[in-house]
């Protein structure tokens, strides 16, 4: 990878576009297939308008960005965020058109957002919020169309309320407008865990094939939620050390390791990682100090001495400004665009290598395919097949990017969109929209 100027104003989708931009110097497309791979197929914003609990009324941008449909249906989340803007929404829209062009899926990319903060929120005015995006967008949406599924603070409850507002509005059946939604209204067994279990799959492939002891790995998690918090208990279950985790209020280090379980048990109970010792900023340091905890920041999480580091939060939280100081021989990108182009730069010359999102994080998509499948053919899979499929599909798209990387002397990233851009442009050949 070739050094890449820092960017004045860096965004979620400057961001990509670098990245894309240095994969097109190492792959031969044309012009005009280049150009169809730089920009969305189309933009769709509105502005969703509630009625608060207190009878004020409360307005939200939402957005629906459709990325590219030429190898299938637009597939990708709506996140629940007061910084998902169009720019971070479209950068995540085409993230997932080549996340599953490289899983291998039938499916284009798309991604959804309302910048709202569902903190600030009950659930009644959550329920509005949901109800009021599909009637907004609802001409764009459909299992043939484009399928959205959960991300960032959008929940199963969400997808269900969804769900029923389209059918309503459609006065249809359709099971599988929608993915990601509860087990009861046309889920999928494995959808939750689908994410983490993916990348576990990848972890447990590299630490095989160099015959490494997990117990002897020391891993650090940023984010505890669907992504990072079922990873903990997956590599906790497999015999890894999981040393420090973290939430959106900062996180808590042991050298000699924490339990996911029990995190999960006071995260539940007192709504944060630190829950089992601190009560808000109030914290039991005796009680620390026995078990051997500290707190730590968000930032020096990224910085502690460890194996493997999974961000699995938001983006664009390893930069130019701490990729030197990252201890990890590995990264895991649960997250999406957690790492900027500058930081891939440092990290490649520090010989850090990166799963990234684009196949780390895929498990989460290949699931909703099941459940997209099941939907249509009124079939319930089992969890034994999810899981093996599961395993299936991420193993072959690992090895497909293990090889371009080899072969082509790329980084896992460049190999990634190599192979997943590669995929498209295939289709768009086959379809006639460019030259073949
Ligand atoms: P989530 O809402 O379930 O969890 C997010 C977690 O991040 C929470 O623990 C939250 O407290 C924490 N967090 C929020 N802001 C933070 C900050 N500034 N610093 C540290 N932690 C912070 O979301 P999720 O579904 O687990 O998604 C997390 C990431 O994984 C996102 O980038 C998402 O796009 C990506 N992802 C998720 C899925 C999926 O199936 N859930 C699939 C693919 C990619």
């Amino acid at each position: 990878m070739t050094p890449t100027k820092t960017s004045k104003k860096s965004t979620p989708y400057t961001r990509f576009q670098t990245t894309l931009g240095e994969v097109f110097e190492k792959i031969d497309l044309s012009a005009a297939e280049r150009k169809l791979l730089s920009e969305p197929q189309a933009i769709h914003r509105d502005t969703i308008t509630i009625k608060k609990d207190d009878g004020k009324k409360a307005t939200y941008p939402a957005f629906r960005v459709q990325f590219s449909n030429a190898r299938g249906p637009y597939k990708g989340g709506i996140r629940f965020h007061p910084e998902a803007d169009l720019d971070e929404v479209k950068a995540l829209a085409a993230l997932m058109a080549i996340k599953t062009a490289v899983v291998g899926i039938p499916f284009g990319g798309g991604k959804g957002s309302v910048q709202c903060d569902p903190k600030d929120l009950s659930k009644r005015e959550l329920q509005e919020i949901s109800r009021a995006y599909i009637r907004a967008f609802a001409p764009h949406l459909g299992a043939d169309i484009d399928c959205p599924a959960p991300d960032v603070n959008t929940t199963p409850e969400i997808m269900a309320w969804m769900r029923d507002e389209y059918e309503k509005m459609t006065k249809s059946y359709a099971p599988a407008m929608i993915t990601g939604k509860p087990l009861a209204y046309g889920g999928s067994l494995g959808r939750d865990t689908a994410t983490a279990r993916g990348g576990f799959f990848i972890l447990q492939e590299l630490v095989e094939r160099d015959a490494l002891d997990p117990s002897e790995l020391r891993v650090v998690i940023q984010g505890f939620g669907n992504a990072g918090g079922h990873m903990a208990e997956l590599l906790h279950g497999a015999g890894f050390t999981i040393v420090a985790v973290s939430d959106s209020h900062g996180g808590i280090y042991n050298a000699e390791g924490l339990d996911p379980v029990r995190i999960e048990k006071y995260k539940r109970k007192n709504g944060t990682v630190a829950g089992e010792y601190c009560t808000g900023s109030v914290c039991d340091l005796e009680r620390m100090k026995m078990d051997g905890v500290q707190r730590i920041t968000n930032e020096e999480l990224l910085e502690l001495p460890c194996d493997i580091l999974i961000p699995a939060a938001l983006d664009n939280v390893i930069t130019e400004a701490n990729a030197k100081k990252i201890h990890a021989k590995l990264i895991l990108e649960l997250a999406n665009g957690p790492t900027t182009p500058e930081a891939d730069v440092i990290l490649e010359k520090k010989g850090v290598k990166v799963i990234p999102d684009v196949l780390a994080n895929a498990g989460g998509v290949t699931v909703s395919y099941f459940e997209w499948v099941q939907g249509r053919s009124g079939e319930q899979w089992t969890a034994e097949r999810v899981d093996h499929d599961l395993k299936r599909i991420m193993l072959s798209a690992f090895r497909a990017v293990r090889r371009t990387a080899y072969r082509e002397k790329m980084t896992y990233r460049e190999a990634a969109f190599a192979v997943g851009l590669r995929r498209i442009v295939e289709a768009m050949r086959a379809r006639g929209w460019v030259e073949s």
